[in-house]
């Protein structure tokens, strides 16, 4: 597994698994199954209804604690500074452990209310009872606020990226400001798998158009969190090593933008 430094000091596995839509039943079990195929990353949220599934299927692998790298995420209707702390405590009961990273899930502009929530992860991690916090589906404008009147930086913003919707200005926007960019929707509901550059280097590499995909995030510099609840999905996930993209490939990509969202727009969304 390799890494990518936070601008916190800590460090975040490239590629983790998501837990979104993992119906809670199964949840212990496809984490056991993920950690022990060489998983180190997690991302959940309390939105995803299996927090405690999270938790149990750590409890079941023997990775110890202190490898692992999980991550949760304060949902829409725990804005605010007091509700984010107490959003927080039920998802560390849910959990059973600590996350390591602490996420903001979307800024929900609407509400006005992202920077008092931002200061409660600050004071979260001041109190060091989570690692790091970042945010998730914040535009550059939800970035420049809470930097500005906090001057704490997120160490990641965990978005919306996939070939039909590349990110590029955002990213760059990330590099600036030290910030991590996290793919969410990496394989974009599929919709990518059959055209043409993604065929064509598949083919060409002996690798499946899934794992161009994710060895193309990794090559932009993303941290990556695609979800398969099959062991065998996990390990073809997993298993990008000898996978490298040529600057024709990566450039190849790029024109598959099309400015197309599968989820809700942040601007408006919450
Ligand atoms: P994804 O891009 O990971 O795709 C998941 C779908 O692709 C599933 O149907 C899965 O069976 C299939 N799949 C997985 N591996 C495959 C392979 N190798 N070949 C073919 N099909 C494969 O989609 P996602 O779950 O929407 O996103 C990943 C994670 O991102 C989520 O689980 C969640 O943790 C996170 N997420 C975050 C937000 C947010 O607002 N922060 C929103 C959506 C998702």
């Amino acid at each position: 597994m390799t890494y990518l430094k936070l601008n916190d000091g800590n460090r975040i596995p490239r590629l983790g698994i998501g837990l979104w839509e993992v119906p809670p039943a199964i949840t212990a079990r496809t984490v056991a199954s993920a950690l022990s195929l060489g998983y180190r990353l997690i991302d959940g949220a309390a939105l995803y209804g299996n927090e405690e599934g999270l938790g149990e299927g750590i409890r079941q692998s023997d990775v110890p604690r202190d490898q692992l790298f999980v991550t949760t995420k304060i949902w829409n209707d725990r804005h605010g500074f007091d509700e984010t702390l107490r959003a927080y405590d039920e998802s560390l009961t849910r959990l059973g452990t600590p996350p390591d990273l602490l996420l903001i899930h979307w800024p929900c502009p609407a509400q006005a209310r992202y920077v008092e929530t931002w200061r409660a992860l600050i004071r979260l991690r001041e109190e060091g009872r989570v690692r790091s916090i970042g945010v998730s589906n914040f535009n550059a404008d939800h970035l420049e606020r809470i930097i500005g009147e906090t001057g704490v930086t997120p160490v990641l913003n965990q978005i919306e990226l996939h070939p039909r919707l590349q990110q590029a200005e955002l990213r760059a926007i990330h590099d600036r400001l030290g910030i991590v960019t996290q793919s969410w929707t990496p394989l974009g509901q599929g919709r990518s798998f059959e055209a043409e550059p993604i065929r064509a280097i598949a083919a060409r590499t002996g690798h499946s158009p899934a794992q161009v995909i994710l060895r193309w995030h990794l090559q932009l510099g993303c941290s990556v969190i695609p979800r398969s609840t099959r062991p065998e999905g996990q390990a073809e996930n997993l298993a990008l090593g000898d996978l490298e993209l040529t600057e024709d490939d990566m450039a190849a990509i790029a024109t598959l933008e099309a400015g197309e969202r599968t989820g809700p727009d942040p601007a408006t969304f919450g």
